[in-house]
Parts: C-alpha cells; structure tokens; sequence
C-alpha cells in the first residue's frame, strides 16, 4: 500500500494541475502563472498572480558571469527540461541564459500554446535547444482511446514543427502518466525524469536550488516548469554552481547519445547513467 501511494505520489509530481479543469486532488500547484502572458487551457480564467518574489530586476549585466569553458575530462551531463511551456517572458530568459555559456535545454511544450508563444519558442530553438512535445492540450493521457492519443501527439508535434521548423522526435507525458495503450500508441519516445525540482509546488528559487543540488547526478534528467519567475532565477544560480561541479549542460538527445543509448518509440527514459 505505502509503495502504491509512493508511486501515484512520484508519477503525479511531474506537472501541475494547471491545466486539468475540475480534475480534482492530485495536489498540484493549483491556479497561479507567472505572468500576465498565460492563456489557459481550459478556457478558465488565469486564477491567482504568482506570489513568488520576482527577481528579474537584480539580473546584472552580462559582463558580471564569468565563463569559464568546459576542460578535459569535463565528462558531467544533465539535463535540464521545462515542461508546460512556451512562456513568452521566462522561456525567453531561460534560452538566454543557456546562451550566456553555450549550452541547450528541452523544452517539452503544450502544441496549443506553441503559435501563441512562438518568438519565445523559436529563440529556444534557435540556440540549439531541443523542442519536445507535452501533447496537444495538456491531457491525461491513460484517460483517452487510442485514436485520441494519436490525434493529441499529431496536432502538438504538427503546431511545434511549424514554428520551429524542426521536427519533433520526443515527447513527455502531462503528469508523467502512460500505461500499455499510451506507450503503444505514440511513436515516440516518452521522457520522464529522475530529479524533480517540485518548483509547480515551491514558486522559491532558493528551495528549487537546493532541491536539485540536493539529488542531482551524472546523467540525470530535471524536471522544471518554464512558467515561473522563480524557476528562471534558480537557473541562473544553478547553471554555474553545477559547472562548478564538473557538470555540462545538454538536451535530453545529446545526452542521450553521450551515454550510448538510442531511444525508442513507446519506451521511457528517466536517465542515463554514465
Ligand atoms: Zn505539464
């Protein structure tokens, strides 16, 4: 019983229930967006402003980072994920970011939103970042039939590509939730996670820090949301403490294929250990 609870408690944590009308429990981050860009799925209006601090205005200048490349030996991997996205504001600042040192995310991104937010989408994109998908409309996957699966993965993959003009060869459940007809039915591989930086729950920069900081290893896959001001400032803290620690920064497919492993579609991946 304490397993089964641990598990529905694990697979439940991947996103926030933001875009579930009336789905009730699961104890997600509940109403709140980070900015006044959001548009809701649903339909619903856009619930509570964002209570976290918003740090955008102590960035500094460019000129403050001091960059120091990758050396020999330099073998570390992450990889950092946003799901839920695009934002017009925080995805924009979480590319710039990756750009400050060269280095790529996955965004993982609801096909819906995709047009709406399409500058932001494109200038992650444009820096090498890998565009996944999060399904059309951000749904539960196990509640639908197989021809509804299809047609979620299709419209989302289909709305990505058009902006970025690269096709899409990844996807992430909403919720982290598959079972046997969801795997078999995309013909893509689904990528979990195996760090979870509960930042839907926390909106705190320092607590989302400290939480990846605090399980983080070689060739590990992070979850963040690319929703909050928040989650952006502990990007900004995390990318060079981790380099500091011998860690580079790759998308889900680089490290992927740094580590060997060639993904397949229906199967999950959570990490790749060196
Ligand atoms: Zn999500």
């Amino acid at each position: 019983m304490l397993l089964a609870v641990m598990l529905c408690a694990f697979t439940l944590s991947g996103c926030d229930g933001i875009f579930d009308s009336g789905s009730g429990g699961g104890g997600h981050g509940g109403g709140g967006h980070g900015g006044g860009n959001f548009v809701p799925m649903d339909g619903s209006p856009s619930h509570s402003k964002d209570t976290a601090k918003d740090e955008e205005t102590d960035k500094g200048s460019d000129e403050d980072i001091i960059y120091k490349p990758p050396t020999g030996g330099y073998t570390k991997r992450v990889a950092l994920t946003f799901d839920d996205g695009p934002h017009v504001e925080r995805t924009k600042m979480l590319a710039d970011e990756l750009a400050k040192y060269g280095y790529h995310a996955t965004f993982f991104v609801v096909g819906n939103r995709a047009n709406y937010d399409a500058e932001a989408l494109k200038k992650a994109a444009g820096i090498g970042c890998e565009i996944g998908s999060h399904t059309h409309t951000h749904k539960n996957l196990t509640n639908l039939t197989p021809s509804q699966i299809v047609e979620e993965m299709n419209n989302s993959a289909n709305s990505i590509s058009a902006v970025t003009g690269v096709p899409v060869t990844l996807m992430r459940p909403p919720e982290g939730a598959h079972n046997e007809t969801v795997r078999n039915n995309l013909n893509y591989p689904l990528i979990m996670w195996s760090v979870d930086s509960m930042d839907w729950k926390y909106r705190d920069a320092q607590k989302d820090y400290d939480s990846i900081m605090n399980t983080v290893f070689d060739g590990s896959i992070i979850l963040m949301h690319d929703l909050y001001p928040a989650t952006a400032a502990a990007v900004e803290k995390l990318i060079p403490d981790l380099m500091a620690k011998g860690y580079k920064f790759v998308t889900v497919s680089e490290l992927m294929a740094a580590r060997g492993i060639t993904m397949q579609a229906g199967k999950t991946y959570s990490a790749a250990r060196p």
